[in-house]
This record gives structure tokens, sequence and C-alpha cells, in this order.
């Protein structure tokens, strides 16, 4: 290590920084964060510098900078453009044995400040000792997209009970085992949802009563299109963290692939020329893992309250008062659509969409093909390869022009993705001739031409 990481208190101590311009007034700023007591020294300030003194949050002395300056500061940092005072400055806060940091000159620092991700009260801090900054901002950028914004709301409650949960327990490896089920069970998801109030009684009654059988929870998560990089930050924060998975065939492989290693994974989706687990099963699995205490992930695709039936399955959990969430996944639509270039609405060809099943039942599709077959809409037909000849019969019949363009979708977003475009009219043919598999999505609407030039992902 070429520096020791420390976290130094600096609340109300005097701090000094040299120079007045845009980065002087970052450094300022990160400083005011840590509630340091600033004093600036800079002969011209920029606005934001002045305004900050102007409301009293920081002493700014507007002169050139004087050896007496560093007298008594905690830390010193010079951001300036003059190399010379630059090197006076670090000079005579070394001599003073101040800590000082030069804005990109590493060979003048006493320390250097890090990359920060701030869920304070956890800070976490990134260097590469100077080596490769950039390379420590991208790392910072990974953690701030894993970790959740409402830690810093987890570790203030935890703190609030850190006295309580030590009288209670002696042993260290007690206390270790209480905080780990908190902080990645259902109390830390209560937090994170921001029931901070609920998470307060729920600790308190585990301290009451720490042998009480424990329900788990269950989350409704939407796995998106395909694509995993589509999937939203909680979803894989959730996949992560449960112990039973339960999915379908709408769930990429991909997808699947980034659950935690070590959970159990049950396929409910139809296998081979087997029928599907009914709903009304998957309903109860649900309930009876949750009962088990474990957090159980109901991993969908798309979004679960988009054709998903979601509503069904948390319907059965709130019956049987099993907490539960539900995380909102990119929706066929969304997905298929972004990837083929085809924008579901246009300030010139289409005003509104819809989306709608085109699920077969006893060979119709029970839809207001009135309202369906307009100009100016996109209509989104999920599950309709097999009633396509249908759909297409319907939307004429009900005043569509024959020409009306339309897209085919398969497998959005995911490496198979492919598309047809073709016509209303001319639909079923392409459903009888071509090899189109499901998951196919339909699109129907003007704004299917603008795939000619908007076309980005299988050209
Ligand atoms: N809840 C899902 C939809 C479930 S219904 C969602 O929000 O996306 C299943 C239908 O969704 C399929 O028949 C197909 O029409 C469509 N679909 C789902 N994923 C798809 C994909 N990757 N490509 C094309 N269509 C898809």
């Amino acid at each position: 290590m070429n520096y020791l990481p420390i976290f130094i208190d600096i609340k109300q101590k005097p701090c000094l920084v040299v120079g007045g311009g845009d980065i002087a007034y970052r450094k300022i700023n990160l400083l005011l964060k840590a509630n340091a007591q600033v004093n600036c020294i800079a002969k011209e300030a920029c606005g934001n510098i002045i305004a900050l003194a102007d409301d009293n949050k920081i002493t700014l002395t507007q002169r050139n900078f004087e050896s007496s300056d560093v007298d008594a500061q905690r830390l010193i940092i010079s951001a300036t453009d003059n190399k010379q005072l630059n090197a006076e400055v670090s000079d005579l806060a070394n001599f003073a044995n101040i800590p000082v940091n030069v804005v990109d000159s590493p060979d003048l620092c006493s320390f250097i400040v890090p990359s920060i991700v701030d869920r304070s009260p956890i800070v976490i801090a990134i260097s590469s000792a100077g080596k490769a900054p950039v390379l420590a901002r991208l790392i910072r950028a990974k953690l701030e997209s894993t970790i959740p914004h409402a830690y810093g709301k987890l570790a203030e409650l935890a703190g609030s009970f850190r006295d309580k949960v030590k009288s209670k327990f002696d042993n260290i490896e007690d206390r270790r085992y209480f905080w780990e089920r908190v902080f990645s069970g259902v109390i830390a998801e209560k937090v994170f949802s921001g029931k901070v109030d609920e998470a307060k009684v729920d600790i308190q009654a585990q301290l009451d009563n720490t042998n009480s059988s424990e329900v788990g929870e269950v989350y409704l998560v939407g796995g998106g299109p395909g694509d995993p990089d589509l999937l939203t930050f909680k979803a894989l924060r959730l996949m992560q963290q449960a112990d039973v998975v339960l999915y379908d065939r709408l769930v990429s492989k991909d997808v699947v692939e980034l659950v935690r290693r070590d959970a159990e994974l049950v396929y409910v989706g139809k296998k081979c020329d087997r029928h599907a687990v009914p709903q009304g099963d998957i309903n109860q699995l649900l309930v009876d893992f949750a009962k088990q205490g474990r957090r159980v992930c109901r991993l969908k695709g798309g979004d679960p309250f988009i054709f998903g039936r979601g509503g069904e399955e948390i319907e059965t959990l709130a019956e049987n008062n099993i907490p539960f969430q539900v995380v909102p996944g990119i929706t066929a639509a969304s997905g298929c659509s972004a990837y083929s270039g085809i924008p579901l609405t246009h300030r010139d060809y289409s005003q509104s969409c819809r989306f709608v099943t085109g699920h077969l039942k006893d060979g119709t599709m029970n839809l207001p093909w009135d309202e369906l077959a307009v100009e100016h809409q996109t209509v989104v037909f999920y599950m309709a390869l097999l009633g396509a000849q249908h759909l297409s019969e319907q939307m004429i019949a009900h005043g569509m022009r024959d020409n009306m363009p339309v897209a085919l979708v398969e497998k959005g977003t995911t490496p198979e993705h492919k598309v047809w475009t073709t016509t209303l009219a001319e639909l079923p043919n392409v459903v009888a001739t071509e090899t189109i598999k499901a998951p196919t999505l339909i699109i129907v609407g003007e704004v299917v031409k603008l795939r000619e030039k908007l076309n980005w992902f299988d050209v």
C-alpha cells in the first residue's frame, strides 16, 4: 500500500482551500459535506464560491495567499493553477505537519482525496494512489450502481439499536449472526422500500423474541425481455440475495445465470411436451417457501404486471400475510421496439399506443377491434403468434387499411433477436411460410416504417 486509508474528522475544524476556481469550489463542497469550517483564500473567486460566502457557509478572503494562512489549519487543499504558489502552500503545510493536497500534483501531496461512494454513514473511498484516477472512478460507478442508496438509512437504524443489541447478546458471534439476518433479510428490505418505522418495530420484535419463527419474503421481479443488461439494479440485487428462485420459460438463460450461485432454482414453465405448473400451484409454492422463512424470488419475463399474472401471485401472498415486493421490468413492447428501431409513439405517426393480448380463446380474441383498427395509434400484440391470421382478418374487417405496416419481433433483445416487417394483409402469409418461434411480439402501426432508418441492433 502506498497510502494508508483513514477517515478523518474535520467537523467544525478550520480547513484551508487556496484558489477560487471551479475545482476549488468542488473541494470546498466536499469539505462542507464533512462539516468542516472552510476558509478560502483567493484573489479572485468564482460566483459559486462567492455565493457560499454570502450564505455564511464559508469564510472567503479575497487577497493573495500569505504564509501565515496555514496556521492552525486541520487540512489544506491547494487548487490554484499557479505551480509556484501550489509548491509554496505544500512546503509550508508540510513544515507545519498539516496534511496537504495539491490538485493534480501527487508529488506535492501528503494525502490524496479518493473517489467516494457516499451512503452516509457508510462511506466507501477508492484510490488508485494517483496511478489511474479514471479507473478508480469507473470502479466507483460500479459500486454506485450496486449499492442501494438506502444503505445509509440502514446503517443509521443499526446504529440506533447498537447498544440494545450489545446488551442482549454478550457473545460477539451471536451479535454478528443477529446483524447478518437484519442486513440481508426482510428488515433491510423494509428500510430500502422506505418503511423505516416498520423495520424498527421488527428489529425490536426480534430482540424481544429472537427464537420466533421468521416468515420469509417474496420478490416478484420483472426480468425484462432477455438482455441481462436491461435488468434493474433492484432486480439484480434481489436475485442475488434470494434463497429460492422460481422462473419460467420466458426468462432468458442469461438472466437466470445472474441469480445467486447457491440459490435453489425451481423451473415452473412448460417442459417439452408436458404442461406448465398450474398457476394455482405456483401461487401456493410461493406461500410455502416463504413460510419456511426463505427469501423467494419469483422471476418473470418482462414486467410482472403486464400480461404476467403477477397480480394473481401476490393476491395469494397478501391473503396469507406474506410480505412481498414488486420490481418492475422492461416489458417486451419496450425492449423489442427499442432494439428494432421502432419508436412506439412518434409525433407524426402515432399519438397513442396500446398493449393487448392476442391469446386465442376458443379460436378467437376477445378484443375491442373498433378501438384498435384506427390510424395514428400503435397496437402491440402479446402472445399473438398463433392468432396472427385472426388478428389480421379482424383488424381489416374493422376498417384498418390492409397495407398498414406490421413487425414481428422474435426473441427481442437477445442474441437471437429477429425481425420481420410486412403488412396487415400479408401477416398470415409471413407467419405460415417463415419459421417464427415464440416468444414473438407483433407491432402494428405506421411507426414500423421508421425501422428502415432507425434500426441499430441487428444491422
Ligand atoms: N410480462 C411479459 C409478457 C408476458 S406474455 C412482459 O412484460 O413482457 C408473453 C408474451 O410476451 C409472448 O408471447 C410474447 O408476445 C411477448 N414477449 C415476451 N418476451 C419477448 C421477447 N423477448 N421477444 C418477443 N416477444 C416477447
